[in-house]
């Protein structure tokens, strides 16, 4: 469990140029994060759509993480061998094998991420499990606090009822507001929101069960 993994005892203790050589000595921090990245669709995806935007996955599971993180190195290695399509485009991508419950801020310091998602999290049913939900009123108080102001939380599931309580809390906490589909699509996120439907493992296997995704976005607004 936990205690057997070295976290960082905070960001600035983050030597991010392990994780994004190409990008050392610019003082570039991740600014996108997948909790629960599961087996790292959604980074794939996105890393060559923003090529100069650092996107970090946390997974929990050791082998899961290890399958993100070998699949980022080959990505990156067969990219470079290829000289005619110029630098690889996953540079900027890579993931920790980290409960972000418990760690998230040791890896993102104060209004640094303009993106956090929340792909198909895990729904825990039995009400005595709802405190181990990775959306919950005292984990919401750390995900406003790395998120800037503007900054948005992607969160989708096919399970109505954790759709339901995601929106709920979210709705709640005062440093979020509620945007729909639309306004972010307008705002130039279209390619964001179609990667939160159907680039991730589990998106996809909601897909061939014809099971119903349930999106919810949060705006980060500031104190008033
Ligand atoms: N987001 C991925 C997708 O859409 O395919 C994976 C979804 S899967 C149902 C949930 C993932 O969250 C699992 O890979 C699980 O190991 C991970 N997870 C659960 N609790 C976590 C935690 N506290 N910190 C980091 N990852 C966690």
């Amino acid at each position: 469990s936990d205690h057997a993994l070295q976290y960082p005892s905070a960001p600035n203790a983050v030597d991010w140029s392990v994780h994004y050589p190409t990008f050392a000595g610019t003082g570039s921090a991740p600014e996108f994060a997948d909790i629960g990245c599961g087996f790292g669709g959604l980074l794939i995806t996105l890393a060559p759509l923003f090529p100069d935007t650092l996107m970090l996955g946390m997974e929990i599971r050791v082998q899961v993480s290890q399958y993100v993180q070998d699949r980022i190195a080959a990505l990156r290695v067969t990219s470079l061998s290829d000289p005619v399509s110029g630098p690889s485009p996953y540079q900027n991508v890579s993931v920790v094998r980290a409960n972000s419950m418990k760690f998230l801020p040791n890896y993102f310091s104060k209004a640094s991420l303009s993106a956090l998602f929340f792909l198909f999290p895990d729904p825990h049913f039995k009400s005595r499990k709802h405190k181990a939900r990775i959306i919950s009123p005292t984990l919401l108080a750390e995900y406003a606090y790395v998120l800037r102001v503007g900054g948005i939380v992607y969160t989708i599931t096919d399970v109505k009822d954790l759709h339901e309580w995601m929106r709920t809390h979210l709705e709640a906490f005062p440093l979020f507001e509620p945007v729909d589909e639309q306004t972010l699509r307008a705002e130039g996120k279209g390619p964001i929101i179609d990667a939160v439907y159907t680039s991730t493992e589990e998106g996809k296997k909601v897909e061939r069960n014809g099971g119903e995704k349930w999106l919810a976005c949060f705006r980060r607004i500031a104190v008033q």
